[in-house]
């Protein structure tokens, strides 16, 4: 069925020459999955899942329009952006009107990483600084600069160092941060002014010890870090320390643009602010490698004043921008932006009720199709539920639904669907999460140390059943 191997053999193959360190999902049972429809994926056997979790497949897998504007231009000329197409500048058009009106020079990269690389580059060469704000469990890319200005990644037993010139400042995350709402203030948006005022002070040190701040980065809403909603003003407050200091401020909107949010196209509009930077991908090629950094006339100058010539061969090739032009297509044709916004008031409602029946369910929290639902075995000390959370991950994908889980602690539950979501499938989720953490209320599991470390792959495919049956078992009986 549309793949040539038993799923064993795949397994074994994989084993065998693909690095150990690229993540499965589902290691002791990985999914094999051969083709996708809208927000639905398929595997070898034809068993259908709900994809609740993939934010790149934007407007739906394999959505006929942008297979179509890929085809098209693929069959007629790939090359690279040193000849004229219209494509590209088309695209730079749409994508510039989208945003305030200072951020009006496009560069075409291939992927977040690249975007945020080439952004901390134009910043160091625009400011003549190195030192870098960042946010803690942020993630922003995997090249090694990336790396360096990554705590999700260097804070790893096993990861690097972090540079000197790196600063991290907490997350504004108000239930489960430094500064928690209603424990530390009145409001939370004097708990915001607590966190900004953090990165107040990393300006000063800087300025006082290296004479001023290269960027301050962060994502719109922090994604990697648990699905953090900062609170309003947070990004206000901090974007006039670092303009204070010199420094420029990065929007990394690679996962929570494009319209995610509902009320917006860009997530840092949710926060009024205008970044000097913006860099997107993911969702912007819908599974096809295409991203882009986004600035002002002013750093695209510094930039092209130094006299390097910037060549990058794939970064805005006709066929990525085709692509790209024709997700722009259907965002605006189905109106995603609208359907964002209900269907993900529909979804947070219906989690807001989760947190009433399961004492499980510490915190819910979300905008647009971007929601997260904190899992805490202890609503006062608001202790992370992190074998719990695996579970119900674990137990969500036996019911043919995927969701992911992330945070610090791994805890938080992520849902970021394909922005082709409808309500029914926003209740499937909830009700299926709700049965769930039924049988986990029901088992009194959450006393019980869950397994939560890797798993072996495991060659043999079990069947379903024996699937559902053993994880249950395990997870009652450890
Ligand atoms: N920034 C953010 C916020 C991301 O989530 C990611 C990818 N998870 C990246 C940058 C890097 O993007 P890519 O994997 O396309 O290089």
């Amino acid at each position: 069925y549309l793949q040539s191997m038993p799923k064993s053999e795949t397994i074994q193959l994989r084993e065998k020459h693909v690095g150990a360190a690229c993540q499965l999902f589902f290691r002791s049972s990985p999914l094999k999955i051969v083709r996708g429809i809208a927000q639905f994926m398929y595997d070898e056997t034809g068993e259908r899942y709900l994809d609740c979790i993939n934010n790149v497949a934007h407007v739906g897998h394999c959505h006929p329009h942008v297979v179509e504007a890929g085809r098209n231009q693929m069959s007629l000329i790939s090359t690279n952006n040193r000849y004229l197409h219209d494509e590209l500048v088309i695209l730079a058009q749409r994508l510039v009107n989208t945003l305030p009106e200072s951020l009006s020079v496009c560069f075409f990269v291939n992927s977040g990483s690249e975007a945020n690389d080439l952004a901390l580059r134009m910043a160091r060469i625009h400011t003549k600084k190195k030192d870098v704000i960042t946010l803690d469990h942020a993630y922003h890319g995997h090249l090694t600069t990336m790396i360096d200005i990554s705590p999700y990644k260097f804070n790893l037993p096993g990861g690097p160092e972090k540079p000197d010139w790196v600063h991290v400042a907490p997350v504004p995350d108000v239930y489960r941060g430094k500064y928690t709402h209603p424990a530390d203030s009145e409001s939370v948006e004097e708990v915001g002014r607590m966190y900004a005022d953090e990165v107040g002070n990393i300006c000063n040190e800087i300025k006082n010890k290296n004479g001023g701040v290269c960027a301050f980065i962060a994502e719109s809403l922090q994604s990697c870090g648990g699905q953090i909603i900062p609170p309003d003003g947070y990004f206000k407050r901090v974007y006039e320390y670092v303009h204070e200091a010199g420094g420029v401020c990065i929007a990394d909107e690679v996962q929570v643009g494009f319209g995610r949010v509902g009320t917006h196209m860009w997530a840092f509009e949710t926060q009024d602010v205008v970044p000097d930077i913006v860099t997107m991908g993911k969702p912007m090629g819908n599974g096809h490698p295409v991203a882009a950094v986004i600035t002002t006339p002013e750093i695209a100058k510094s930039f092209s004043d130094t006299g390097v010539e910037y060549f990058n061969t794939y970064g805005g090739n006709p066929v990525s921008c085709a692509i790209a032009n024709a997700v722009l297509d259907v965002i605006e044709e189905e109106n995603l932006l609208e359907r964002a916004s209900r269907v993900g008031n529909h979804l947070l409602s219906r989690c807001e009720d989760l947190k009433h029946k399961h004492r499980l369910v510490g915190d819910v929290r979300g905008r647009g199709l971007f929601v997260g639902v904190e899992l805490v075995t202890d609503r006062e000390t608001r202790t992370p539920a992190t074998a719990e959370a695996k579970h119900v991950v674990n137990r969500m994908r036996e019911e043919n639904i995927l969701i992911s889980r992330d945070g610090p602690d791994s805890n938080v539950l992520k849902f970021k669907p394909p922005m082709v979501f409808t309500t029914q499938d926003a209740d499937r989720l909830v009700e299926t999460l709700d049965r769930v953490l039924g049988e986990l209320d029901d088992t009194r599991i959450s006393n019980i140390k869950l397994e939560v470390l890797v798993t072996p792959i495991n060659t043999e495919v079990p069947k379903k059943e024996n699937v559902i049956k053993s994880s249950v078992q395990k997870a009652i009986k450890t």
